[in-house]
């Protein structure tokens, strides 16, 4: 029997895990009535990524209770990125459906994963409908953002796609080889490839509490994606300098041929303030630009681990990491 895993990561979810166990159920069950008779065997791995509210105490009573619920708990919080990194590390499926804790992912959409998966595709990506209760800010912010870094890449990162996908074992393998620490998981399922497609899904409301994505944090993985997808950046940089520059020198030889024919009256200030200010600021942005990615190379140079185990109720001989790609960069 083919055995399917889920991944959900956790972070100050207490309220909404009950919910999650229930709605889980009858997908676990093999009852579920969009799996029309199909049967697999599960396991859910739950990364508690440094929860500061009672979330732990629930993982272990879900384990308690059920025991294919597995949980993972990080030392503190690494952010939902490196947390998806510790259960592509732990999960021992054939396949693996990554799912958020608030139930915002209908259980309801994932038989129709199940069944592109079954025909053969290896990357059945979720695709949201609509986005459920988001700000204004947010929702601009998103489609500027895709629409920038999908112009400045050759391999483009679809917008509208989130976490919430089928990978199949091929996929988790080489998604798990990439151990880079700053983590931009969305661009990493495009950049290995594989046959993809999507499943249409309604993102619905969070059963409780509230979204951990403030506007600062969005800011932060917006950057992050581009910063560790492209070096367009860089290019721009260098295209503005060249281009400030053409224009500099063209400027310079006007001077100073109109100095050689009309002279020069004692003047010239406003000219002189704008041009220093805007070759300041277009310094300082390349600077700032360069220092990002020196910045990325420094962190990546200390080879940390991506995030740290606490406590985890996967004993090691069923893990995964013994049998494969054991020799890892860490
Ligand atoms: N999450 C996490 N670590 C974090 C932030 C979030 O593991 O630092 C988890 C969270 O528990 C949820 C999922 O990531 O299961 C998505 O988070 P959230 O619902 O806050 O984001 P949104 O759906 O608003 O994008
Ligand atoms: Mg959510």
């Amino acid at each position: 029997m083919k055995k399917i895993s889920l991944l959900i990561p956790v972070y100050n979810e207490e309220e909404s895990l009950d919910a999650l166990f229930t709605a889980l159920l009858p997908l676990l069950n093999n009852t579920h009535k969009s799996l029309k008779g199909a049967k697999y065997e599960w396991e859910v791995i739950l990364v508690d990524d440094g929860s500061n509210d009672h979330s732990f105490d629930k993982l272990k009573q879900l384990n308690a209770r059920d025991d294919r619920f597995k949980y993972v708990k990080l030392s503190r919080n690494f952010g939902k990125e490196n947390a998806l990194l510790a259960g592509f590390d732990r999960v021992s499926g054939d396949a693996m459906i990554i799912m958020d804790a608030d139930l915002q992912h209908p259980v309801e959409t994932i038989p129709e994963m199940i069944t592109k998966w079954e025909e053969g595709y290896e990357d059945v990506y979720g695709q949201r409908l609509s986005r459920g209760k988001e700000s204004i800010f947010r929702k601009i912010f998103t489609k500027t953002y895709y629409s920038l870094l999908n112009k400045s890449t050759r391999v483009d990162v679809l917008p509208n796609v989130g976490d919430f996908r089928l990978l199949d074992r091929k996929v988790i393998d080489a998604i798990r080889a990439l151990r880079e620490t700053q983590r931009y998981t969305k661009g990493l399922y495009c950049w290995v490839g594989f046959k993809k497609t999507g499943v249409d899904f309604q993102t619905a409301d969070r059963v409780a509490g509230k979204t951990h994505m403030s506007p600062g944090r969005l800011i932060n993985l917006a950057l992050e994606g581009i910063t560790s997808y492209t070096t367009a950046p860089l290019r721009l940089a260098t295209v503005l300098g060249f281009v400030i520059s053409v224009l500099a020198i063209c400027y310079m030889i006007f001077i100073v041929c109109k100095t050689l024919i009309y002279g020069e009256p004692i003047q010239g200030f406003p000219t002189l303030i704008c041009t220093i200010l805007i070759l300041g600021g277009c310094q300082l942005l390349a600077l700032g630009i360069i220092g990002e990615y020196i910045g990325k190379i420094y962190t990546e140079s200390k080879c940390r681990p991506p995030y740290i185990v606490a406590e985890e109720s996967i004993s090691p001989d069923t893990d995964i990491r013994n049998s494969k790609n054991d020799d890892l960069p860490r």
